[in-house]
């Protein structure tokens, strides 16, 4: 069995050992080394990468029976080899302070809340804990987030112990392990005891800061989202930048960034009103402008035109109001889409029409006898469009 350095020491970073196994997997080279500092992905919590010698380490895993992989992008060496381990700082610290915040999390659900935690994810863009409850309120969340900060800014010091099951039973363990014989305990101040085999901090104030990011409903509970340490801080960065860009660009102060959007979205909203109302207002003058522009294909009138409009709804009554000016066919297109619509009493069917377009250009739509919707139209093909048309004429 490895023996593991990380479970005495979390901030070892560099270590000597020797390789007693070597193997090559499917998976790529492993070693198996005496003693090592690299933590195995096990208990939510993912591998530590680094080198042994110079050679890479990019996956380390524990078998059942608590041999240490060390999976390495080339051979390291051969059993009995010395070996100089080093472990990527960033990545322990902030699996430390992911896992450290994570017990901090789990014990102020548990103090406030009596909510217990049944699983944890601690992954590279965020942390979760599973609680066993159906719902929790924005209040409760806000609630266990301060007493969390509380507990990180008080620099409660953090002790790894190691118990028989006898000595272990006697404290308030959250949970008692399956396992038997010594056990491994994580013990913050006074006021929290788990059994675990992470990575943790050596006090609560290394963790930096605790947010809460959001929940999710999984396996019937409740689970809930946290940055902490660095990646708490980089997630702060970011939003600054932004909300202070917006405030600059407003010349306003980032917490009158909601009142502000809220305003400018009525605002736009009464303008669109107004605008809609006005291009309503201006249909029938529109419509005459655009039938002066129809040609004729045999002795029916035909119009094939972009037009732009704000508001895309008024296209098919504006195809309408146009084809009863001309008395025959018209057929207007604004972004991508295209309306059809033909003149009472001029014997063509909008939604015939509109089925040819369909089959010859694998467009979507239909409609009825005097009006008919496209989606999916290209504008470079205005001239093949009046094509169909006039071939459909020439048949009629
Ligand atoms: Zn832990």
């Amino acid at each position: 069995m490895t023996e593991r350095l990380y479970y005495k020491d979390s901030c070892l970073l560099q270590f000597e050992s020797v390789i007693t196994e070597s193997v090559q997997t499917e998976s790529g080279y492993a070693v198996v080394l005496e003693r090592s500092a690299f933590y195995p992905t096990s208990g939510g919590q993912f591998h530590d990468t680094g080198r042994l010698n110079e050679i890479e380490v990019l996956d380390v895993t524990e078998t059942e029976e608590g041999q240490v992989h060390h999976f390495t992008s080339a051979p390291v060496g051969q059993a009995g080899d010395k070996v100089v381990g080093r472990i990527d700082s960033q990545r322990r610290y902030d699996n430390c302070r992911k896992h450290t915040a994570q017990h901090i999390l789990s014990h102020a659900f548990v103090e406030l809340f009596e909510m217990e935690t049944v699983s944890v994810h601690l992954g590279d863009q965020y942390a979760s804990i599973e609680l066993n409850n159906k719902s929790v309120t924005e209040e409760q969340l806000m609630q266990a987030e301060a007493l969390a900060n509380q507990l990180v800014s008080e620099a409660w010091p953090i002790r790894i112990r190691f118990e028989n099951e006898e000595e272990a039973a006697k404290l308030p363990l959250r949970k008692m392990p399956a396992r038997s014989g010594v056990i491994r305990i994580i013990q913050i101040g006074e006021l929290e005891y788990s059994a675990c085999g992470g990575t943790h901090c050596r006090n609560t104030s290394e963790v930096g800061t605790i947010k809460l990011v959001g929940t999710e409903k999984i396996r019937g509970n409740i689970s809930v989202r946290f940055l902490s340490g660095r990646l708490a801080r980089d997630d702060y960065f970011s939003r600054f930048e932004v909300t202070n860009r917006l405030a600059t660009n407003l010349t306003c102060h980032y917490s009158d960034l909601e009142e502000r959007f809220a305003r400018t979205f009525e605002e736009n909203k009464e303008i669109r009103k107004e605008l809609n109302r006005l291009q309503a207002e201006r249909m029938p003058r529109l419509a005459e402008e655009l039938a002066s522009k129809a040609g004729t294909a045999g002795r029916t009138s035909l119009l094939v035109e972009s037009v732009d409009l704000a508001n895309p709804k008024l296209l098919g009554q504006l195809a309408a109001l146009a084809a009863e000016n001309t008395g025959g066919i018209v057929i207007l297109i604004s972004d991508k889409r295209a309306a059809l619509a033909t003149a009472p009493g001029s014997g063509h069917h909008a939604g015939k029409l509109a089925g040819e377009f369909v089959k010859e250009f694998s467009l979507k739509g239909g409609g009825g006898e005097y009006q008919a919707q496209l989606v999916g139209v290209d504008l470079q093909e205005l001239a093949a469009y009046r094509k169909i048309v006039e071939k459909q004429l020439d048949q009629s």
